[in-house]
């Protein structure tokens, strides 16, 4: 059996990509990174200085001053829309995405003690943070389904949010993402896709593991 593998989880935001990441590491014991979270962090950064995110050279400096090494930051002050809106409209400014490519592979490439790979999830992981990731996934659903799950998720982190505005900030977000110039939202061509709309995240991650274990004997 290989030893050390990389995998890559793309896909539009609330499609199941965490659950399934996280799932998969606990299974066959990956160091995992939500990639996400760098960039929630970083516009929760620049909410709490009252930075302007459209002033680009300030949200810059901002984001090369602080230590994503010693990333603390807990889950529910980056979960909530404002945040996951924010951190959209900065991830199109390349010099940031570049700050934050660096520290990504950094954690790629590293030596996770005791694991036997690494798994990141995101938008471009597949395409530009790991293109020759050994497996890739690209994970999809109904813009309905997604909406459901994370107007679930907003509710249980005990935030008040009403469905209708959960929907449109999907919409925009997967739009934006899509669209922009720098390292948009795509399905790198040897990703495996994986439309979890009708699916429980058990059946997903069943399906990954299928993926990954065909890999491994390979
Ligand atoms: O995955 P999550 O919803 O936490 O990501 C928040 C935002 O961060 C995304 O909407 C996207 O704009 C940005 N992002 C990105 N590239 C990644 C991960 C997230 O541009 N690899």
């Amino acid at each position: 059996m290989k030893k050390h593998i990389t995998v890559a989880i793309d896909g539009n935001a609330a499609s199941g990509k965490g659950t399934l990441a996280k799932k998969l590491a606990e299974y066959f014991n990956y160091a995992y990174l939500d990639t996400g979270k760098l960039y929630r962090a970083s516009a929760f950064l620049i909410k709490e200085k009252n930075v302007d995110y459209e002033d680009v050279q300030e949200v810059i400096n901002i984001i090369k001053e602080y230590n994503f090494y010693d990333f603390n930051f807990k889950d529910n002050l980056l979960k909530s829309d404002e945040i996951g809106k924010l951190a959209s409209l900065i991830s199109g400014y390349k010099e940031l995405r570049q700050i934050l490519l660096t520290y990504q592979r950094k954690f790629a490439y590293k030596h996770h003690h005791d694991k036997f790979g690494v798994i990141l999830d995101g938008r471009d992981i597949g395409t530009v943070v790991l293109p020759d990731a050994n497996i890739k996934f690209f994970v999809t659903a109904s813009l309905e389904a997604r909406t459901e799950r994370r107007w679930k998720e907003l509710i249980s982190l005990g935030q008040s949010t009403i469905k209708r505005h959960v929907e449109k900030d999907i919409r925009d977000r997967d739009k934006r993402d899509s669209n922009r110039k720098n390292s948009p939202l795509i399905a790198s061509q040897d990703a495996i896709l994986i439309d979890t709309t009708k699916l429980e995240a058990n059946a997903v991650f069943l399906l990954a593991q299928k993926h990954i274990e065909e890999y491994l004997l390979t």
